[in-house]
């Protein structure tokens, strides 16, 4: 399994839904390891080059969640600025407005729905995640001038090409 760098087209897609939420399992698990490897706290099947509906979370250390087809139902009006990083997008932070609180409805790897109310890092990091679900990048959600700021980081990588960094 690989990690795609911006700018893979399959980062800028909309990812289909998963038929059988139990489908992913496999993939997810490798995923996990990819995401603990790599010292993120999210990473999207995207991020994988799968067009697929799904992502796995690690803000808690011992503790992985798979979200297979989210949604969000329920936002605070309250917004969040604050950094983030992507592991699709190497040495680029930037700083982008989220919700403080989220209500998402999900399923597990097992096939089991369920619905979470998150706040503070998970709720930015869902947010993150989803967004990759429908081709939407944290760059894509920062202003004009902060984007002119990291432009010189994009560029390099967009002269690297689509290229993929094989997990170690
Ligand atoms: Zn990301």
């Amino acid at each position: 399994m690989e990690l795609v760098l911006y700018p893979a087209e399959v980062l800028g897609r909309r990812a289909a839904l998963v038929p059988d939420p139990v489908s992913v399992e496999v993939y997810a698990r490798a995923m996990v390891r990819l995401m603990r490897e790599r010292e993120g706290i999210g990473l999207a099947a995207p991020q994988v080059g799968l067009s697929m509906r799904f992502f796995v979370l690690g803000v808690d250390r011992d503790r992985e969640q798979v979200f297979v087809n989210p949604r969000i139902v329920r936002t605070s009006r309250r917004m969040v600025r604050s950094e983030e990083s992507c592991l699709s997008l190497p040495d680029v932070t930037v700083e982008v407005p989220r919700a403080a609180v989220i209500d998402v409805q999900a399923w597990d790897e097992r096939g089991e729905p369920f619905e979470i109310r998150a706040r503070g890092l998970a709720a930015r990091a869902i947010q993150h995640e989803l967004d990759h679900l429908n081709g939407v990048l944290c760059i894509d959600r920062v202003d004009m001038k902060r984007r002119e700021r990291i432009s010189r980081r994009l560029e390099v990588l967009s002269r690297n090409g689509s290229a993929t960094r094989s997990a170690p």
